[in-house]
């Protein structure tokens, strides 16, 4: 599922959004659009919450239908960092 973020870019320090897909990889490669810097969101920085995730609707019993993921919990602005 894409979402809308916002970036503050390392090198000139404007924000910018973006739709970035989360997956469990932990580092997002952007690219500011005022400086083309790139720039790195560490994902694996940030605690992860806990979510429910039905896995199967149309059965509805108590136990078996629900599984526990995660999703990092994420500021409102990510700040990026200069690319190694
Ligand atoms: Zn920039």
């Amino acid at each position: 599922m894409k979402k809308r973020f916002e970036f503050k870019c390392w090198k000139c320090e404007r924000t910018y959004t973006l739709f970035r897909e989360i997956t469990d990889e932990q580092e997002l490669i952007v690219a500011c659009p005022y400086c083309n810097a790139e720039g790195v969101v560490d994902l694996g920085t940030y605690p992860r919450r806990k979510i429910q995730v039905f896995r199967n609707l149309s059965v509805l019993s108590q136990d078996d239908d629900l599984t526990l993921g995660t999703e990092p919990e994420l500021p409102d602005i990510l700040p990026t960092q200069k690319p190694e």
